[in-house]
């Protein structure tokens, strides 16, 4: 079986006590009650190891990594220091990254690869843009940040790794991928891990939805064969509504 996840990413939200008042109560709701999924939240690098000391049913994300381990790197913050603070997972090439700080899988696939060496479990995000989309690149463009971002990994680092599918024309935008074109593309990485990988590194993936998911359209989303769950931006920031997407299994 593989896991179900639901991952809340805050992005740059919450001042601290805020963000600590979420977790608390993202905490209190996945503790009262069994769920299908494993709940993860992406707080900003400041709330992490508050957040830490308030959490147990729910584990720790951060939401970006330095690509080097240590020294001279003014503003950077490293996966051993992500782990030092109580995070388990690291979001790694949001769209956000990759437009507005130019993040290349090249780079990405070197902060994978040292994530990993630290033992920080990367959610790897994957998407087209519309243009790419409208254009029939859709499948390439996809193609190319699997292929170069997860370059060279063994099968137990590949297996300690979350993909998330996030077209970007609906992050953020309330257009939401229908169920369908969610299927086709996590059908798709799927098939394409199974040639870059192994058929058990396919088969044991999860692989996570992200865009304009919402407790409305959570259900039908997640009873796709493919998708394993979702990769929550704005509805993460209020917890009845991220919990009611987690319930969505
Ligand atoms: C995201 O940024 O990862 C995301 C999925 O955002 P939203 O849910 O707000 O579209």
């Amino acid at each position: 079986m593989r896991k179900k996840i639901v991952a809340g990413n805050w992005k740059m939200n919450t001042l601290l006590k805020d963000g600590m008042e979420l977790a608390q109560a993202v905490e209190k709701l996945t503790s009262e009650k069994s769920n299908q999924a494993l709940v993860i939240i992406a707080p900003p690098f400041t709330h992490l190891s508050k957040v830490r000391e308030l959490i147990d049913h729910v584990k720790l994300s951060a939401q970006n990594c330095a690509s080097e381990a240590s020294g001279a790197y003014t503003g950077e913050v490293s996966p051993e220091m992500l782990v030092s603070a109580g995070a388990e997972y690291v979001i790694l090439g949001h769209s956000e990254r990759r437009s507005y700080y130019k993040e290349e899988n090249e780079l990405l696939n070197k902060k994978v690869k040292l994530a990993l060496s630290k033992r920080l479990k990367p959610i790897y995000c994957c998407g087209e843009v519309l243009e790419e989309r409208e254009s029939g690149r859709l499948f390439d463009v996809v193609r190319a940040q699997l292929e170069v971002g997860l370059k060279d990994l063994s099968e137990q680092e590949i297996d300690q790794v979350v993909i998330a599918y996030e077209p970007v024309w609906a992050i953020g935008t309330g257009v939401v991928a229908s169920p369908d074109q969610a299927q086709e593309m996590h059908k798709f990485i799927r098939d394409l891990l199974g040639e870059l990988f192994s058929k058990q590194v396919a088969e044991h993936m999860s692989i996570l939805y992200g865009g304009s998911c919402k407790p409305s359209n959570a259900e039908e989303l997640f009873a796709n064969p493919d998708v394993d769950g979702g990769l929550i931006g704005g509805a993460s920031l209020v917890a009845e509504d991220f919990m009611a997407i987690v319930n969505a299994f």
